[in-house]
């Protein structure tokens, strides 16, 4: 009997310490197995607050107002059969962990949200301190909120959020890339910056390998701004993920062209699709024009699918991929 009990506790202990190595998602309502994400948009937004770092903040919209606008939308999806979208309007834009809990809550769809910084646009979305700190304290700021949650709200973040602009990087892109790097390393969440043209892609992809970084913790976002195809195959080839996230009906035959060119070249299990679509916009009345997320399940999955692209290949994209790239895990040179 005792020695019954002993294997008890023994194997108790084993499942436990699984438990606890097993790398899952984090959504905002807490921990996931990677095999629970199911079908996902891996690039959406419910709110975006463009008017700047120094005058966004939460007084700036009514949660249930915005709730009750943004609900239908996400019911609709899950009508698909989507399981989750991500979120990815970062800190300082519109972030607001405890909305997305709420909505995911009511819609039955897991949210994702983020930690980090939008560099983009001339520093217009950056909080003051970040022209003013080092790469260090920005990423003890952003690992905080992976170990102890978004603001009190016991909300975690599932990635982090970065943004450089379209051009080469400048002082303070770089400092944002590097703060990510250190804040991959110490909590394993993935990197996913707004990015378009190949030069900062590739330079963003360089100071990773200077920390250690493995590509494969990188999403290419908006990737679909550079038109060389060859510059995705190179980013692909090395890691990273290539992601063409603001489809639109005009734009079909590019993303079909783009499938069957990563299919062709094998490495489909590189590529990330979603709209960038969205959103309730604070300031305006009832939170303006929302475009919703049903393009790509009516419009491209079936022309992916009359083009030649099978089954397992559209659940790669839109099931695999994104369980794999939002895998919690330090992916380390
Ligand atoms: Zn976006």
């Amino acid at each position: 009997m005792k020695l019954h009990f002993f294997y008890l506790c023994l194997f108790l202990l084993f499942v436990s310490s699984c438990s606890k190595n097993e790398s899952g998602i984090i959504t905002v309502t807490g921990k996931i197995p990677a095999g629970a994400l199911g079908k996902t948009l891996h690039h959406e937004h419910l709110l975006v607050d463009f008017i700047g770092a120094d005058s966004t903040g939460y007084h700036r919209w009514n949660k249930d107002s915005v709730a009750e606008r943004v609900l239908p939308y996400l019911l609709e999806l899950k009508k698909l059969g989507y399981k989750t979208l991500v979120e990815c309007t970062p800190a300082y834009l519109g972030r607001d962990p405890e909305l997305l809990q709420m909505l995911s809550k009511e819609s039955g769809i897991q949210l994702l949200t983020n930690t980090g910084y939008y560099s983009a646009v001339e520093g217009k979305f950056l909080p003051r301190h970040t022209f003013d700190e080092t790469a260090v304290q920005l990423a003890n700021r952003w690992i905080e909120e992976a170990k102890n949650g978004i603001e009190h709200t016991g909300i975690f973040p599932g990635f982090i959020k970065i943004s450089v602009e379209r051009k080469p990087l400048e002082a303070i892109n770089r400092k944002v890339v590097e703060a990510a790097c250190l804040t991959h390393k110490a909590t394993g969440l993935t990197i996913m910056s707004h990015t378009g043209l190949a030069v900062p892609a590739f330079q963003q992809l360089e100071i990773l390998k200077e920390h250690g970084v493995h590509p494969s913790a990188f999403i290419w976002t908006h990737a679909h701004n550079e038109t060389d195809f060859n510059k995705h195959l190179e980013a692909a080839q090395q890691g990273a993920w290539i992601a063409f996230d603001n489809f639109r009906p005009d734009r079909l035959e590019r993303y079909v062209d783009f499938s069957l060119f990563m299919k062709k070249h094998g490495l489909l299990h590189k590529v990330l699709f979603s709209h960038d679509a969205g959103w309730y916009r604070p300031g305006e009345p009832g939170g303006g024009n929302f475009r919703g997320f049903t393009e790509i399940e009516d419009i491209l999955i079936p022309a992916l699918r009359e083009n030649g692209l099978s089954q397992q290949d559209i659940h790669q994209l839109f099931v695999l991929n994104p369980a794999e790239t939002f895998k919690v895990r330090p992916r380390l040179l």
